[in-house]
């Protein structure tokens, strides 16, 4: 079993299609049913309608950076190899926002609104991440 020095995602039960996906290399996020919200991240049920009538779909992949920070020192520990990395917000093509890294590309390159795209770093045999980059890279 391939293990990481790196924290690991504290999952949810309802949680675990997320992260089939990402092994597989795909990205979903759930639908509400009852009011047909995009929602993310996991939940048991709708934040808008309190539905628990939620499926789950398969996301394009694509979405523009919202904000971002770059970490040039003081990382965790096991971050401190990485730095500097980017933290940011990606607001998905599907309307909904999620907290990632962006990877293969240089910080000072970095703009908000930016064009970016998924693409998935195997941290255990159990989780792969899903990061982004600009998009073409
Ligand atoms: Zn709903």
């Amino acid at each position: 079993m391939q293990t990481s020095t790196k924290p690991i995602p504290d999952t949810t039960p309802w949680g675990k299609p997320f992260w089939k996906a990402a092994r597989e290399g795909r990205l979903v996020i759930q639908n509400c049913s009852g009011c047909g919200a995009p929602i993310f991240y996991p939940r048991f049920c709708c934040p808008h309608c309190f539905s628990e009538n939620l499926t789950w779909v398969e996301a394009s992949g694509k979405g523009t950076v919202y904000s971002y920070t770059v970490v040039k020192n003081n990382a965790p520990s096991a971050f401190v190899q990485d730095m500097p990395f980017v933290v940011a917000v990606i607001t998905l093509d599907e309307g909904v926002r999620m907290l990632s890294n962006i990877v293969e590309c240089e910080p000072d390159e970095l703009k908000c609104d930016m064009a970016v795209e998924v693409t998935f770093e195997k941290l255990t045999d159990e989780f792969t991440l899903p990061k982004f980059k600009p998009v073409g890279r």
